[in-house]
């Protein structure tokens, strides 16, 4: 079986699982305790998985919130964002967002709330001309995903966050699909005030996820209750999953380059296997400025539910996001493509460490 589903999830690497196993049975103390050593430890060990996240994303540690994940934090930040300006809520998106996304959004707008979604390219960019054009000091938030999840468009992320800065409007990135495949450096990209991803597409658990929260900056939130995590989310925080977390970002810094490259040459490796044993075979995001890693192909002719159910004992991948229930992925509509070439498209992704030695004896 070759898993080539790794933006949906990924297997956790062997050096997190292992330094997340003392915090089940040993270390297990809660790290809001005081006085013995199972909760100092316990707490240490959290304040080190923040520093390794910080170090990745080049913030500081008291910037970083440990959450359940990604759809957490972008619930979190724009509930928030509601919440502050009840009044006169106006958000700008785009049309290619994650379902936590726009699914928050449509929830807000039956609310009141005013929502912008974007219109992208035949690639999913945004054009940041226009993104200047609508913002103004109405604009409550611009919330735009750094890669999309399904296309592996990368967002002129640095633009957009210097014109964001430069008229002084809250900026969030979901940077789920971005993290260990883009250089993240928040010291530099002053504009960005909120940040969100997850660690299991990184090699971490499930169930855990970071919001940075620029310093100064305040945010209401989702969860109330004790005052952990800065105050910013309530609850015991899940030590084994931020330890996780903490591990798998510690990774990324240390072996970023070697994990790009490596991915970059299973990328040509895999887009050449489909070239050269599918003649109906279209990738349709062959373009410069898409994530490594991501190939989305359509197969003329061929249904893609029919294609992934019969191959599904070869080969792990799938129609679009895993967290929609539609079949149809729309965002592929709205970069233009019409329903039956929807229907016969597959998304596979790829990690610096898949085997893709397999696939030759599947076709054989
Ligand atoms: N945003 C993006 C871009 C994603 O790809 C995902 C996961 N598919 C999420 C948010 C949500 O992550 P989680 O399911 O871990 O909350």
């Amino acid at each position: 079986m070759v898993y080539l589903d790794n933006c949906a999830t990924t297997k956790v690497k062997n050096e997190v699982l292992e330094e997340m196993l003392p915090f089940f049975v040993d270390c297990y103390g809660n790290p809001s305790s005081k006085f013995y050593d199972q909760a100092l430890n316990a707490k240490k060990a959290l304040e080190i998985a923040r520093k390794r996240v910080s170090r990745l994303l080049n913030c500081s540690s008291d910037e970083i919130v440990f959450n359940s994940g990604a759809s957490e934090g972008n619930n979190t930040v724009l509930k928030s964002i509601y919440y502050t300006n009840e009044k006169e809520c106006n958000i700008i998106t785009t049309k290619i967002e994650h379902d936590s996304i726009i699914e928050t959004c449509k929830y807000l707008s039956s609310k009141n709330a005013k929502v912008l979604f974007l219109n992208v390219d035949r690639f999913g960019f945004v054009d940041v001309k226009e993104l200047d054009e609508l913002l103004n000091t109405n604009t409550s938030l611009v919330s735009i995903s750094w890669v999309n999840n399904e296309i592996g468009t990368i967002q002129p992320i640095e633009q957009i966050s210097n014109l964001c800065f430069k008229k002084n409007i809250p900026l969030h990135v979901d940077a789920t699909q971005a993290v260990g495949k883009v250089k993240v450096d928040l010291l530099k990209l002053k504009g960005i005030t909120y940040f969100t991803f997850s660690a299991h597409k990184i090699g971490g658990p499930k169930g855990v996820g970071v919001l940075f929260i620029r310093k100064g900056i305040s945010l209401i939130p989702l969860i109330h209750g004790g005052s952990q995590e800065h105050g910013f989310r309530a609850g015991t925080v899940n030590v084994p999953g931020a330890v996780g977390c903490g591990k798998a970002c510690e990774l990324i810094y240390n072996n970023f380059d070697y994990y790009s490259n490596e991915l970059i040459k299973k990328t040509l490796e895999f887009k050449e296997w489909i070239k050269n044993n599918f003649e109906n075979a279209v990738i349709n995001n062959d373009c410069n400025c898409i994530v490594p890693g991501l190939i989305n192909v359509r197969f003329k002719g061929i249904n893609n539910e029919v294609f992934l159910s019969a191959m599904s004992h070869h080969i792990a991948a799938s129609t679009g996001s895993a967290c929609s229930n539609i079949s149809s992925s729309y965002v592929l509509r709205e970069i233009g493509m019409d329903e039956k070439s929807i229907t016969e498209s597959i998304r596979f992704s790829l990690t610096y460490d898949t085997d893709l030695s397999e696939l030759t004896k599947i076709l054989n």
